[in-house]
């Protein structure tokens, strides 16, 4: 299919304000996401959402930002360096039709030549030519797979666009040996699929084989436009069985101070019970893990569990900068 193309909406390079990301920046160089995850949050962010629609109408109907490297160049210039950019926070840079344009290696070259640092989330891999920039300069990087579940048929279920999870993992195997910081995103955790022993046991397990060493998990959390999705991608008895979890659950805010970002969460004995066996799979094989603050955070400190907040950013930027002085001499 003919790549489709939009204005790319200026500047390219947003800067965040939220808790967890202050001082960064967010780069999608695509409206909508052609790996269309049933799950996908993007359609319960109006500013994410608003654009889709002006351009494609949904999610999988992906446009490409015109020209996104060279403004992303033009507007690197006028910065202080090291910038921190967080790909892709409403798609994946790693998409097939990124890929297949040149977009995402024209983009990893402006990355590299313009002291950039990248923190990125996926569920496919680079191409040979970005995976090299990356390998070039391992430090400059913190490279998330995302994948909450290795089976096959969750896959299918959940987030057939995206690239098969063991696929995801392989790749890891190769980045890590080159130095790069890899570390295993299982978020969505869908509960009835994704917290079994059996299912997380087997994911932490794949992770680590390929030498990744920390894990990030949150459970899946719903609102409106995610369970008007679900409903409508999913068999109905899936559906069913997926939302009766939340039927007592609890809720939380995107940002508890102003009560906004409203979520309903999982039952808190659930989540109790579910992140307790992680915690202590994740334990056993001998792998740090991080717990969503914002979306199970109460849980995590009852247990005593390590959060993920914005030390996760600080921490990426501090330890690039020591690599970086340590280089010099
Ligand atoms: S990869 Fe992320 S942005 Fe893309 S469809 Fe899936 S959840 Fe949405």
């Amino acid at each position: 299919m003919e790549p489709k193309f939009a204005p790319p909406d200026l500047p390219v390079l947003k800067r965040c304000s939220g808790e967890c990301y202050k001082g960064t920046y967010t780069l999608n160089a695509t409206f909508g996401c052609s790996h269309n995850c049933v799950y996908c949050y993007v359609p319960s962010i109006p500013s994410g959402m608003n654009k889709i629609k002006e351009f494609g109408g949904s999610l999988e109907q992906v446009r490409i930002k015109e020209n996104v490297a060279e403004w992303a160049e033009k507007e690197l210039r006028t910065l202080r360096k090291p910038v921190l950019i967080r790909l892709s926070t409403m798609s994946d840079i790693f998409q097939p039709v990124l890929k297949e344009t040149g977009v995402t290696k024209q983009l990893f070259k402006v990355f590299k030549e313009n002291d950039v640092r990248i923190y990125l989330m996926t569920k496919n891999v680079p191409d040979e030519e970005t995976l090299n920039y990356i390998k070039e300069q391992p430090w400059k990087y913190y490279y998330i797979v995302t994948c909450a579940n290795i089976d096959d048929k969750r896959w299918q279920l959940f987030e057939k666009g995206s690239l098969n999870p063991m696929l995801r993992l392989e790749m890891a195997r190769e980045l890590v040996e080159a130095g790069v910081e890899v570390e295993l995103d299982m978020d969505p955790l869908i509960p009835g699929f994704d917290d079994s022993e059996k299912a997380l046991r087997s994911t932490i397990r794949a992770a680590k084989e390929v030498g990744i060493k920390s894990l990030y998990a949150g459970f899946l959390f719903l609102r409106p436009s995610i369970i008007f999705r679900m409903r409508k991608l999913l068999p109905r008895e899936v559906f069913e069985q997926i939302q009766a979890h939340y039927k007592f659950g609890g809720t939380e805010y995107t940002s508890p101070k102003q009560k906004t970002g409203r979520m309903t969460v999982l039952p808190y004995e659930y989540q109790r019970e579910k992140l307790k066996l992680l915690a202590e799979i994740a334990d056993s094989e001998g792998m740090k893990l991080k717990i969503c603050e914002k979306k199970n955070g109460r849980v995590a400190k009852e247990l005593g569990l390590p959060m993920c907040t914005k030390l996760k950013l600080l921490e990426v930027l501090k330890n690039t900068q020591k690599k970086v002085q340590l280089s010099l001499f």
